[in-house]
Protein backbone atom coordinates (compact mmCIF):
# COMPACT_ATOMS: atom_id res chain seq x y z
CA UNK A 1 0.00 0.00 0.00
CA UNK A 2 1.48 3.56 -1.08
CA UNK A 3 2.11 5.73 2.02
CA UNK A 4 0.22 8.47 0.46
CA UNK A 5 -2.65 6.00 0.56
CA UNK A 6 -2.17 5.18 4.27
CA UNK A 7 -1.62 9.05 5.07
CA UNK A 8 -5.29 9.81 3.17
CA UNK A 9 -6.60 6.83 4.91
CA UNK A 10 -5.74 7.71 8.53
CA UNK A 11 -6.38 11.32 7.83
CA UNK A 12 -10.07 9.88 6.94
CA UNK A 13 -10.04 8.18 10.02
CA UNK A 14 -8.78 10.94 12.28
CA UNK A 15 -11.75 13.07 10.41
CA UNK A 16 -14.36 10.43 11.16
CA UNK A 17 -13.46 9.88 15.10
CA UNK A 18 -13.32 14.25 15.41
CA UNK A 19 -17.17 14.31 14.01
CA UNK A 20 -17.85 10.99 15.99
CA UNK A 21 -17.10 13.09 19.46
CA UNK A 22 -19.13 16.04 18.11
CA UNK A 23 -22.22 13.88 17.55
CA UNK A 24 -21.87 12.39 20.54
CA UNK A 25 -22.02 15.91 22.14
CA UNK A 26 -25.93 15.93 21.59
CA UNK A 27 -28.42 13.20 22.16
CA UNK A 28 -30.08 13.76 18.42
CA UNK A 29 -26.81 13.58 17.06
CA UNK A 30 -25.62 10.69 18.95
CA UNK A 31 -26.63 8.03 16.59
CA UNK A 32 -24.77 9.78 13.58
CA UNK A 33 -21.63 10.27 15.88
CA UNK A 34 -21.47 6.47 16.81
CA UNK A 35 -21.64 5.19 13.07
CA UNK A 36 -19.39 7.81 11.98
CA UNK A 37 -17.08 6.17 14.50
CA UNK A 38 -17.50 3.01 13.72
CA UNK A 39 -16.65 3.65 9.80
CA UNK A 40 -13.39 5.22 10.78
CA UNK A 41 -12.44 2.62 12.92
CA UNK A 42 -13.05 -0.20 10.17
CA UNK A 43 -11.00 1.76 7.82
CA UNK A 44 -8.59 2.50 10.47
CA UNK A 45 -8.35 -1.50 10.88
CA UNK A 46 -8.70 -2.55 7.34
CA UNK A 47 -5.70 -0.12 5.97
CA UNK A 48 -3.03 -1.06 9.00
CA UNK A 49 -3.32 -4.93 8.24
CA UNK A 50 -3.05 -3.84 4.58
CA UNK A 51 -0.79 -1.84 5.19
CA UNK A 52 1.87 -2.82 7.90
CA UNK A 53 1.01 -6.78 8.89
CA UNK A 54 3.50 -8.78 6.75
CA UNK A 55 3.29 -12.05 8.92
CA UNK A 56 1.39 -14.14 11.04
CA UNK A 57 -1.73 -12.68 8.96
CA UNK A 58 -3.67 -15.84 10.60
CA UNK A 59 -2.87 -15.51 13.47
CA UNK A 60 -4.43 -11.96 13.25
CA UNK A 61 -7.19 -12.87 11.63
CA UNK A 62 -8.27 -15.74 14.48
CA UNK A 63 -7.61 -13.22 17.34
CA UNK A 64 -9.64 -10.59 15.64
CA UNK A 65 -12.55 -13.45 15.53
CA UNK A 66 -12.34 -14.47 18.76
CA UNK A 67 -12.27 -11.27 20.24
CA UNK A 68 -15.15 -9.83 17.91
CA UNK A 69 -17.04 -12.82 18.99
CA UNK A 70 -16.59 -12.05 22.56
CA UNK A 71 -17.48 -8.26 22.17
CA UNK A 72 -20.47 -9.40 19.69
CA UNK A 73 -21.89 -12.17 22.83
CA UNK A 74 -21.05 -9.68 25.75
CA UNK A 75 -22.87 -6.34 24.08
CA UNK A 76 -25.82 -8.32 23.16
CA UNK A 77 -25.76 -9.86 26.55
CA UNK A 78 -25.47 -7.17 28.33
CA UNK A 79 -28.39 -5.26 30.09
CA UNK A 80 -28.25 -1.19 30.18
CA UNK A 81 -27.78 -0.81 34.25
CA UNK A 82 -25.05 -2.71 33.75
CA UNK A 83 -23.27 -0.55 31.29
CA UNK A 84 -21.03 1.55 33.50
CA UNK A 85 -19.05 -2.00 34.51
CA UNK A 86 -18.53 -2.69 30.80
CA UNK A 87 -17.32 0.82 30.24
CA UNK A 88 -14.79 0.44 32.72
CA UNK A 89 -13.61 -3.41 31.95
CA UNK A 90 -13.17 -2.52 28.19
CA UNK A 91 -11.10 0.86 30.11
CA UNK A 92 -8.87 -2.03 31.87
CA UNK A 93 -8.45 -4.07 28.41
CA UNK A 94 -7.16 -1.04 26.93
CA UNK A 95 -4.51 -0.54 30.12
CA UNK A 96 -3.59 -4.01 29.84
CA UNK A 97 -2.81 -4.06 25.64
CA UNK A 98 -0.50 -0.98 26.25
CA UNK A 99 1.41 -2.78 29.37
CA UNK A 100 1.73 -6.16 26.94
CA UNK A 101 2.28 -3.86 23.50
CA UNK A 102 4.70 -2.11 25.85
CA UNK A 103 6.55 -4.98 26.88
CA UNK A 104 7.03 -7.07 23.34
CA UNK A 105 7.95 -3.46 21.82
CA UNK A 106 10.68 -4.04 24.33
CA UNK A 107 11.44 -7.53 24.10
CA UNK A 108 11.50 -7.41 20.67
CA UNK A 109 14.70 -8.55 18.87
CA UNK A 110 14.36 -7.04 15.46
CA UNK A 111 13.74 -3.70 16.34
CA UNK A 112 17.31 -2.32 16.28
CA UNK A 113 17.56 1.59 17.99
CA UNK A 114 20.63 3.65 19.07
CA UNK A 115 21.48 6.79 20.32
CA UNK A 116 19.17 9.64 20.65
CA UNK A 117 16.15 7.00 18.64
CA UNK A 118 16.78 4.61 21.39
CA UNK A 119 16.25 7.01 24.67
CA UNK A 120 13.20 8.41 22.74
CA UNK A 121 11.71 4.26 22.31
CA UNK A 122 12.70 3.60 25.60
CA UNK A 123 11.02 6.64 27.50
CA UNK A 124 7.89 5.68 24.47
CA UNK A 125 8.02 2.65 26.04
CA UNK A 126 8.25 3.16 30.11
CA UNK A 127 5.69 5.92 29.94
CA UNK A 128 3.15 3.67 27.71
CA UNK A 129 3.38 0.88 30.46
CA UNK A 130 2.95 2.77 33.21
CA UNK A 131 0.02 4.68 32.14
CA UNK A 132 -1.38 1.43 30.46
CA UNK A 133 -0.58 -0.49 33.97
CA UNK A 134 -2.86 2.27 36.45
CA UNK A 135 -5.66 2.25 34.06
CA UNK A 136 -5.70 -1.11 34.13
CA UNK A 137 -5.93 -1.86 38.19
CA UNK A 138 -7.69 1.50 38.74
CA UNK A 139 -10.29 -0.22 35.85
CA UNK A 140 -10.53 -3.31 37.50
CA UNK A 141 -11.30 -2.08 41.09
CA UNK A 142 -13.52 0.87 39.35
CA UNK A 143 -15.39 -2.60 38.19
CA UNK A 144 -15.45 -3.83 41.54
CA UNK A 145 -16.95 -1.12 42.86
CA UNK A 146 -19.60 -0.07 40.35
CA UNK A 147 -20.57 -3.93 40.33
CA UNK A 148 -20.81 -4.17 43.95
CA UNK A 149 -18.04 -6.41 44.15
CA UNK A 150 -16.08 -4.15 46.25
CA UNK A 151 -17.81 -1.85 48.87
CA UNK A 152 -18.45 1.92 47.65
CA UNK A 153 -16.45 3.38 50.58
CA UNK A 154 -13.01 4.84 50.15
CA UNK A 155 -10.17 2.55 51.37
CA UNK A 156 -8.46 4.79 54.13
CA UNK A 157 -4.87 3.55 54.90
CA UNK A 158 -2.78 5.59 56.87
CA UNK A 159 -0.14 7.56 55.53
CA UNK A 160 -1.99 7.31 51.88
CA UNK A 161 -1.07 10.32 50.79
CA UNK A 162 3.00 9.63 51.26
CA UNK A 163 2.34 5.79 49.92
CA UNK A 164 1.35 7.31 46.28
CA UNK A 165 4.24 9.77 46.93
CA UNK A 166 6.77 6.77 47.58
CA UNK A 167 5.37 4.62 44.66
CA UNK A 168 5.29 8.49 42.73
CA UNK A 169 9.41 8.85 43.49
CA UNK A 170 9.83 5.27 42.68
CA UNK A 171 8.69 4.93 39.69
CA UNK A 172 10.68 8.01 38.36
CA UNK A 173 14.15 6.71 40.02
CA UNK A 174 13.03 3.37 38.57
CA UNK A 175 12.84 5.51 34.83
CA UNK A 176 16.41 7.14 35.16
CA UNK A 177 18.06 3.93 35.28
CA UNK A 178 15.71 2.06 33.08
CA UNK A 179 17.20 5.03 30.02
CA UNK A 180 20.37 4.64 30.86
CA UNK A 181 20.51 0.84 31.88
CA UNK A 182 22.34 -0.93 28.45
CA UNK A 183 22.07 -4.49 30.20
CA UNK A 184 19.09 -5.63 28.55
CA UNK A 185 18.19 -7.79 30.85
CA UNK A 186 18.38 -5.77 33.82
CA UNK A 187 16.23 -3.00 32.12
CA UNK A 188 13.73 -5.69 31.55
CA UNK A 189 13.88 -6.40 35.51
CA UNK A 190 13.61 -2.57 35.92
CA UNK A 191 10.57 -2.52 33.57
CA UNK A 192 9.01 -4.96 35.66
CA UNK A 193 9.72 -3.67 39.03
CA UNK A 194 8.01 -0.33 37.79
CA UNK A 195 5.40 -2.32 36.67
CA UNK A 196 4.04 -4.30 39.79
CA UNK A 197 4.13 -0.59 41.19
CA UNK A 198 1.96 1.02 39.05
CA UNK A 199 -0.37 -1.85 39.31
CA UNK A 200 -0.53 -1.47 43.11
CA UNK A 201 -0.77 2.70 42.02
CA UNK A 202 -3.68 2.18 40.47
CA UNK A 203 -5.36 -0.48 42.95
CA UNK A 204 -4.87 2.21 45.55
CA UNK A 205 -5.50 5.28 43.77
CA UNK A 206 -9.47 4.10 42.65
CA UNK A 207 -9.82 2.21 46.35
CA UNK A 208 -9.14 5.47 48.04
CA UNK A 209 -11.88 7.27 46.35
CA UNK A 210 -15.10 7.28 47.99
CA UNK A 211 -18.55 6.47 46.35
CA UNK A 212 -19.75 9.43 45.32
CA UNK A 213 -16.73 10.51 43.78
CA UNK A 214 -16.44 7.17 41.37
CA UNK A 215 -17.96 9.97 38.43
CA UNK A 216 -15.06 11.85 38.29
CA UNK A 217 -13.11 8.42 38.53
CA UNK A 218 -14.31 7.07 35.44
CA UNK A 219 -13.89 9.62 33.28
CA UNK A 220 -10.52 9.78 34.54
CA UNK A 221 -9.95 6.49 33.35
CA UNK A 222 -11.71 6.93 30.33
CA UNK A 223 -8.60 9.78 29.79
CA UNK A 224 -6.38 7.41 31.06
CA UNK A 225 -6.80 4.72 28.60
CA UNK A 226 -6.87 7.41 25.78
CA UNK A 227 -3.02 8.33 26.87
CA UNK A 228 -1.94 4.61 27.26
CA UNK A 229 -3.39 4.20 23.54
CA UNK A 230 -1.84 7.30 22.87
CA UNK A 231 1.84 5.84 24.02
CA UNK A 232 1.18 2.82 22.14
CA UNK A 233 0.70 5.03 19.03
CA UNK A 234 4.29 6.62 20.13
CA UNK A 235 5.64 2.71 20.44
CA UNK A 236 4.02 1.80 17.28
CA UNK A 237 4.78 4.72 15.14
CA UNK A 238 1.42 4.69 14.39
CA UNK A 239 -0.22 8.01 13.88
CA UNK A 240 -3.49 7.42 14.04
CA UNK A 241 -2.77 5.84 16.93
CA UNK A 242 -1.49 8.66 18.54
CA UNK A 243 -4.13 11.09 17.39
CA UNK A 244 -7.12 8.40 18.63
CA UNK A 245 -5.09 8.02 22.07
CA UNK A 246 -4.72 11.85 22.19
CA UNK A 247 -8.70 12.72 21.42
CA UNK A 248 -9.73 9.99 24.29
CA UNK A 249 -7.34 11.41 26.35
CA UNK A 250 -8.04 14.98 25.96
CA UNK A 251 -11.65 14.62 25.78
CA UNK A 252 -12.05 12.20 29.14
CA UNK A 253 -9.81 14.72 30.63
CA UNK A 254 -12.42 17.72 30.11
CA UNK A 255 -15.52 15.07 31.23
CA UNK A 256 -13.22 15.11 34.49
CA UNK A 257 -13.15 18.29 34.88
CA UNK A 258 -16.79 18.84 33.68
CA UNK A 259 -17.69 16.12 36.26
CA UNK A 260 -15.30 17.54 39.67
CA UNK A 261 -17.14 21.31 38.31
CA UNK A 262 -20.63 19.13 38.62
CA UNK A 263 -19.52 17.57 41.82
CA UNK A 264 -17.90 20.82 43.17
CA UNK A 265 -14.16 18.61 43.67
CA UNK A 266 -11.17 19.77 43.09
CA UNK A 267 -9.41 17.36 40.45
CA UNK A 268 -6.61 16.90 42.80
CA UNK A 269 -8.77 16.66 45.93
CA UNK A 270 -10.77 13.77 44.18
CA UNK A 271 -7.60 12.08 42.70
CA UNK A 272 -5.98 11.92 46.36
CA UNK A 273 -8.73 9.87 47.80
CA UNK A 274 -11.07 10.23 50.85
CA UNK A 275 -12.53 13.77 50.02
CA UNK A 276 -15.33 14.76 52.41
CA UNK A 277 -14.85 11.94 54.37
CA UNK A 278 -12.06 12.77 57.19
CA UNK A 279 -13.76 12.61 60.27
CA UNK A 280 -17.63 12.53 59.00
CA UNK A 281 -19.62 9.33 59.74
CA UNK A 282 -20.75 7.67 55.48
CA UNK A 283 -24.38 7.89 56.84
CA UNK A 284 -23.80 11.19 57.80
CA UNK A 285 -26.53 12.36 60.98
CA UNK A 286 -29.43 10.26 61.37
CA UNK A 287 -32.39 11.48 60.39
CA UNK A 288 -35.26 12.49 62.43
CA UNK A 289 -38.99 13.04 61.06
CA UNK A 290 -42.25 11.00 59.83
CA UNK A 291 -42.26 9.54 56.86
CA UNK A 292 -45.40 10.17 55.50
CA UNK A 293 -46.68 7.32 52.33
CA UNK A 294 -48.91 7.97 49.81
CA UNK A 295 -51.08 5.58 47.29
CA UNK A 296 -51.34 5.24 43.32
CA UNK A 297 -55.23 6.64 43.69
CA UNK A 298 -54.01 9.95 45.64
CA UNK A 299 -50.78 10.33 43.06
CA UNK A 300 -52.91 10.08 40.36
CA UNK A 301 -55.10 12.57 41.65
CA UNK A 302 -52.45 15.15 42.47
CA UNK A 303 -50.91 14.59 39.16
CA UNK A 304 -54.68 15.39 37.62
CA UNK A 305 -54.57 18.71 39.15
CA UNK A 306 -51.08 19.68 38.30
CA UNK A 307 -49.96 22.17 36.13
CA UNK A 308 -45.95 21.62 36.45
CA UNK A 309 -45.10 18.02 36.76
CA UNK A 310 -41.17 17.61 37.64
CA UNK A 311 -39.63 14.06 36.88
CA UNK A 312 -36.34 13.51 38.39
CA UNK A 313 -34.85 9.90 37.95
CA UNK A 314 -31.66 8.35 39.22
CA UNK A 315 -30.21 5.14 39.04
CA UNK A 316 -33.45 3.56 40.90
CA UNK A 317 -34.88 3.85 37.36
CA UNK A 318 -31.95 2.31 35.62
CA UNK A 319 -32.71 -0.60 38.20
CA UNK A 320 -35.78 -0.85 37.84
CA UNK A 321 -35.79 -0.25 34.01
CA UNK A 322 -38.59 2.42 34.29
CA UNK A 323 -38.17 4.42 31.65
CA UNK A 324 -40.55 3.06 29.38
CA UNK A 325 -43.45 3.51 31.70
CA UNK A 326 -41.90 6.95 33.05
CA UNK A 327 -42.16 7.81 29.05
CA UNK A 328 -45.90 6.62 29.14
CA UNK A 329 -46.81 8.37 31.97
CA UNK A 330 -45.29 11.53 30.64
CA UNK A 331 -47.41 11.27 27.07
CA UNK A 332 -50.26 10.43 29.38
CA UNK A 333 -49.79 14.08 31.18
CA UNK A 334 -49.24 15.81 28.47
CA UNK A 335 -51.84 14.99 26.48
CA UNK A 336 -53.82 16.39 29.78
CA UNK A 337 -52.56 19.53 29.42
CA UNK A 338 -49.74 19.07 32.35
CA UNK A 339 -46.42 20.70 31.55
CA UNK A 340 -43.66 17.97 32.07
CA UNK A 341 -40.11 18.27 32.49
CA UNK A 342 -37.63 16.10 33.62
CA UNK A 343 -34.36 17.48 35.51
CA UNK A 344 -31.35 15.77 35.04
CA UNK A 345 -28.26 15.33 37.16
CA UNK A 346 -24.51 15.35 36.18
CA UNK A 347 -23.68 12.09 38.28
CA UNK A 348 -27.50 10.40 38.65
CA UNK A 349 -27.22 6.80 37.70
CA UNK A 350 -23.84 5.43 37.83
CA UNK A 351 -22.58 6.61 34.38
CA UNK A 352 -22.17 9.80 32.41
CA UNK A 353 -24.77 10.57 30.21
CA UNK A 354 -26.44 7.70 32.01
CA UNK A 355 -30.16 9.14 32.57
CA UNK A 356 -30.10 10.71 28.94
CA UNK A 357 -29.15 7.13 27.14
CA UNK A 358 -32.38 5.48 29.03
CA UNK A 359 -34.85 8.39 28.74
CA UNK A 360 -33.66 8.60 24.82
CA UNK A 361 -34.39 4.69 24.66
CA UNK A 362 -37.67 5.59 25.42
CA UNK A 363 -38.10 8.23 23.10
CA UNK A 364 -38.79 11.01 25.82
CA UNK A 365 -38.81 13.83 23.71
CA UNK A 366 -35.48 15.73 24.23
CA UNK A 367 -36.55 19.50 24.27
CA UNK A 368 -38.40 18.51 27.84
CA UNK A 369 -35.15 16.97 29.59
CA UNK A 370 -32.91 19.81 31.10
CA UNK A 371 -29.36 19.69 33.23
CA UNK A 372 -29.56 20.59 36.86
CA UNK A 373 -28.46 24.14 35.67
CA UNK A 374 -31.05 25.20 33.70
CA UNK A 375 -34.12 23.29 35.89
CA UNK A 376 -32.66 24.12 39.50
CA UNK A 377 -34.05 27.73 40.05
CA UNK A 378 -37.93 26.73 38.71
CA UNK A 379 -38.75 24.32 41.35
CA UNK A 380 -40.83 26.86 43.58
CA UNK A 381 -42.89 26.98 40.29
CA UNK A 382 -43.39 22.74 40.64
CA UNK A 383 -46.40 21.09 41.66
CA UNK A 384 -45.69 17.68 42.11
CA UNK A 385 -41.88 16.59 41.46
CA UNK A 386 -41.40 12.80 40.97
CA UNK A 387 -38.36 11.09 41.97
CA UNK A 388 -37.88 7.93 40.32
CA UNK A 389 -35.08 6.38 42.40
CA UNK A 390 -32.89 9.10 43.03
CA UNK A 391 -31.04 9.88 45.97
CA UNK A 392 -27.80 11.15 46.68
CA UNK A 393 -28.92 13.41 43.34
CA UNK A 394 -31.52 15.32 45.77
CA UNK A 395 -30.16 14.89 49.12
CA UNK A 396 -30.45 18.37 50.83
CA UNK A 397 -27.42 17.17 53.18
CA UNK A 398 -25.25 17.75 50.25
CA UNK A 399 -25.96 21.80 51.47
CA UNK A 400 -26.25 21.21 55.22
CA UNK A 401 -23.32 18.94 56.71
CA UNK A 402 -20.07 20.17 55.92
CA UNK A 403 -18.78 16.79 57.27
CA UNK A 404 -20.64 14.47 54.69
CA UNK A 405 -19.26 12.52 51.87
CA UNK A 406 -21.49 14.49 49.62
CA UNK A 407 -20.98 18.09 51.32
CA UNK A 408 -20.84 20.63 48.76
CA UNK A 409 -22.29 18.65 45.58
CA UNK A 410 -25.00 20.35 44.04
CA UNK A 411 -28.20 18.79 43.92
CA UNK A 412 -31.75 19.14 42.67
CA UNK A 413 -33.68 21.14 45.00
CA UNK A 414 -37.08 19.09 44.76
CA UNK A 415 -38.29 20.31 48.09
CA UNK A 416 -38.48 23.83 47.20
CA UNK A 417 -41.50 22.61 44.74
CA UNK A 418 -45.10 21.96 46.33
CA UNK A 419 -44.64 18.04 46.83
CA UNK A 420 -42.46 15.66 46.12
CA UNK A 421 -43.10 12.28 45.68
CA UNK A 422 -40.12 9.92 46.05
CA UNK A 423 -40.30 6.10 44.35
CA UNK A 424 -38.11 3.76 46.12
CA UNK A 425 -38.32 0.45 47.83
CA UNK A 426 -37.45 1.38 50.94
CA UNK A 427 -35.45 3.78 53.25
CA UNK A 428 -31.91 2.58 51.62
CA UNK A 429 -29.32 5.19 51.27
CA UNK A 430 -27.82 6.31 47.83
CA UNK A 431 -24.29 4.71 46.36
CA UNK A 432 -22.79 7.46 48.59
CA UNK A 433 -24.09 6.05 51.98
CA UNK A 434 -25.72 9.00 53.24
CA UNK A 435 -29.38 8.64 55.07
CA UNK A 436 -31.72 11.43 53.34
CA UNK A 437 -34.00 13.85 54.70
CA UNK A 438 -35.93 14.44 51.71
CA UNK A 439 -38.05 11.65 52.96
CA UNK A 440 -39.29 13.01 55.70
CA UNK A 441 -39.56 16.78 55.21
CA UNK A 442 -42.90 17.71 55.54
CA UNK A 443 -44.28 17.75 51.68
CA UNK A 444 -42.26 14.88 50.91
CA UNK A 445 -44.28 11.94 50.16
CA UNK A 446 -43.11 8.16 49.54
CA UNK A 447 -44.61 5.78 47.20
CA UNK A 448 -42.67 2.70 47.99
CA UNK A 449 -42.14 0.06 45.49
CA UNK A 450 -40.29 -1.28 42.25
CA UNK A 451 -40.52 2.00 40.40
CA UNK A 452 -41.09 0.42 37.54
CA UNK A 453 -44.53 -1.57 39.37
CA UNK A 454 -45.39 1.61 40.86
CA UNK A 455 -45.40 3.80 37.42
CA UNK A 456 -47.01 0.93 35.91
CA UNK A 457 -49.95 0.99 37.89
CA UNK A 458 -49.77 4.82 38.42
CA UNK A 459 -50.37 4.63 34.06
CA UNK A 460 -53.16 2.71 34.39
CA UNK A 461 -54.70 4.83 37.36
CA UNK A 462 -54.16 7.85 35.13
P1 LIG B 1 -28.36 6.72 44.20
O1 LIG B 1 -27.40 5.65 43.88
O2 LIG B 1 -27.97 7.76 45.18
O3 LIG B 1 -29.72 6.07 44.73
C1 LIG B 1 -30.46 5.18 43.97
C2 LIG B 1 -31.70 4.79 44.75
O4 LIG B 1 -32.48 4.00 43.88
C3 LIG B 1 -31.40 3.95 45.97
O5 LIG B 1 -31.50 4.73 47.13
C4 LIG B 1 -32.43 2.81 45.91
O6 LIG B 1 -33.22 2.82 47.09
C5 LIG B 1 -33.29 3.17 44.70
N1 LIG B 1 -33.62 1.98 43.90
C6 LIG B 1 -32.83 0.96 43.56
N2 LIG B 1 -33.50 0.05 42.85
C7 LIG B 1 -34.78 0.52 42.74
C8 LIG B 1 -35.95 0.04 42.13
N3 LIG B 1 -35.98 -1.15 41.46
N4 LIG B 1 -37.07 0.79 42.20
C9 LIG B 1 -37.07 1.96 42.88
N5 LIG B 1 -35.97 2.47 43.48
C10 LIG B 1 -34.84 1.75 43.41
O7 LIG B 1 -28.82 7.36 42.81
P2 LIG B 1 -28.58 8.80 42.19
O8 LIG B 1 -28.79 8.60 40.73
O9 LIG B 1 -29.41 9.83 42.90
O10 LIG B 1 -27.07 9.14 42.48
C11 LIG B 1 -26.01 8.52 41.79
C12 LIG B 1 -24.88 8.21 42.76
O11 LIG B 1 -23.98 7.32 42.10
C13 LIG B 1 -24.11 9.44 43.18
O12 LIG B 1 -23.64 9.29 44.48
C14 LIG B 1 -22.95 9.42 42.17
O13 LIG B 1 -21.83 10.12 42.64
C15 LIG B 1 -22.67 7.93 42.08
N6 LIG B 1 -22.00 7.51 40.87
C16 LIG B 1 -22.31 8.09 39.67
C17 LIG B 1 -21.63 7.75 38.53
C18 LIG B 1 -21.89 8.47 37.25
O14 LIG B 1 -21.00 8.54 36.40
N7 LIG B 1 -23.08 9.01 37.06
C19 LIG B 1 -20.59 6.69 38.56
C20 LIG B 1 -20.40 6.09 39.86
C21 LIG B 1 -21.08 6.51 40.97
P3 LIG B 1 -34.00 1.49 47.58
O15 LIG B 1 -32.96 0.41 47.65
O16 LIG B 1 -34.57 1.86 48.90
O17 LIG B 1 -35.04 1.19 46.54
Amino acid sequence: MSPSLITVSYLASAALFILALGGLSTNETARRGNLFGMIGMVIAVLVTIAAFVTRNLEVLIAVMVVGGAIGFVLSRKVQMTQMPELVAILHSLVGLAAVLIGFATFLDPVAQYSGVEKTIHEIEIYIGVAIGALTFTGSVIAYGKLSGLIGGQPMMLPARHWLNLAMLVAVIVLAVRFVGETDHQQATLLLLAMTAIAFLFGIHMVAAIGGADMPVVISMLNSYSGWAAAATGFMLSNDLLIVTGALVGSSGAILSYIMCRAMNRHFVSVIAGGFGTSGGSSSGPSIEGEVQTIDIPALAQILNNATQVMVVPGYGMATAQAQHAVADITRTLIKKGVKVRFGIHPVAGRMPGHMNVLLAEAKVPYDIVFEMDEINDDFPDIDVSIVVGANDTVNPLAQEDTDSPIAGMPVLEVWKGTTTVVLKRGMAAGYAGVDNPLFVKDNTRMLFGDARDSLEALGQAL
